[in-house]
């Protein structure tokens, strides 16, 4: 990654403005236009002769909460205050570049002059999403600086998050300096190669994974990544990427694999997901114990089924595939599983020693 950064010099600045900055090398993570996401308010302008920072006000904030968020204490309140002339906060306000934090300082320049950043759109599955600041933070991005460092970058760029909640909610789109993107989380495809599994339909057991595989197989291939849980951050494109939990657990397999049930149960649907796009094509059915499972990015369906025909360990449901948002990764077999309606951790029920 890029880890040069931009210092803004005062007396570039105070003489000819920031149009001598040049644009280096993107890296990879940003090479794209992100018109319109970042507020047009914050921009380094000049203001009492000085280098300042012009930022948005927020409702209820005042030059001490200012002064803690983009100084790192609320010492400086008066400063700011001061330096605004005393009036009363209005939507837009100043801060002197000598005030800021450090880590502000050292990312702002990258983020507002390289369009060093990207856009972390909140993917939320339900209960099971991600629900706070918090766990965005934490999880989603780097150690380069502690978390409460963290938190105020991310709130000075993002104007639409409550700094008093730590609430997140689906969809919502986050400014994220590239620097503290957790790049080990973007998805990548893998190369693997695969042995073809060799099914092993067991009479007589009530319970078994959906390749009829040997468990030895389904270990060998479950990468962290594909566990349930795994947090994820998957390109959209345009250096969009969206930030998910994983809600089910991956098995990788050659595409064309049969997929059976793990338990004995009723057909649900079988066909193309006609909610979620990127689930591609679905086998979903109910086990006789009440489980609900759903399996994505088939490649084929098995056509002799109708929905809400009884089906056994022996039915052949489709083949593996990678439709969806599967298409351009390792052919794979996505399985969820809800329990009186919570998603639930598919493990137990798919990693079957027999
Ligand atoms: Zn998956």
């Amino acid at each position: 990654m890029d880890n040069n950064y931009f210092i803004p010099e005062r007396r570039t600045l105070l003489k000819g403005f920031l149009g001598l900055i040049g644009l280096s090398a993107l890296s990879h993570l940003e090479a794209f236009a992100k018109k319109g996401y970042l507020s047009e308010t914050l921009e380094y302008v000049k203001h009492k002769k000085e280098l300042a920072l012009r930022i948005p006000v927020r409702k209820g904030d005042s030059y001490y909460s200012l002064a803690e968020l983009y100084t790192g204490t609320q010492d400086n309140g008066p400063k700011i205050q001061d330096f605004n002339d005393n009036v009363p906060l209005s939507n837009i306000s100043f801060v002197p570049e000598r005030l800021l934090r450090m880590s502000l300082k050292k990312v702002l320049g990258n983020v507002l002059y390289k369009k060093q950043f990207v856009v972390y759109e909140i993917e939320k599955w339900g209960d099971e999403g991600i629900n706070s600041l918090w766990e965005l933070i934490h999880d989603f991005m780097n150690d380069s600086y502690d978390f409460y460092e963290k938190k105020a970058i991310i709130l000075c760029l993002n104007f639409n998050i409550n700094p008093r909640s730590d609430i997140v909610y689906d969809e919502q789109k986050i400014i994220v300096p590239s620097s503290l993107v957790k790049t080990e989380l973007i998805r990548k495809p893998k190369k693997k190669k695969f042995e073809v599994p060799k099914e092993k339909p067991k009479i007589g057991i009530a319970k078994q994974n959906p390749l009829r595989v040997d468990i030895s197989y389904l270990r060998r291939n479950l990468d962290p990544e594909d566990k349930y849980g795994a947090r994820r951050l998957r390109s959209l494109g345009g250096g969009r990427y969206s930030a998910t939990r994983h809600t089910g657990i991956d098995l990788d397999c050659p595409k064309g694999t049969n997929l059976y049930p793990i338990q004995k149960g009723r057909l649900i649907y079988l066909g193309k997901d006609r909610k979620l796009w990127r689930n591609g094509i679905i086998a979903e059915y109910i086990t006789d114990s009440g489980l609900r499972v759903k399996y994505c990015h088939l490649s084929r369906i098995n056509k002799n089924l109708k929905p809400g025909q009884e089906i056994y360990l022996s039915t052949i449901l489709g083949k593996s595939g990678d439709t969806g948002n599967a298409r351009g990764y390792e052919p794979h077999v996505h399985i969820g599983v809800r329990k009186d309606n919570k998603v639930i951790d598919p493990t137990s029920y798919v990693f079957i020693d027999s």
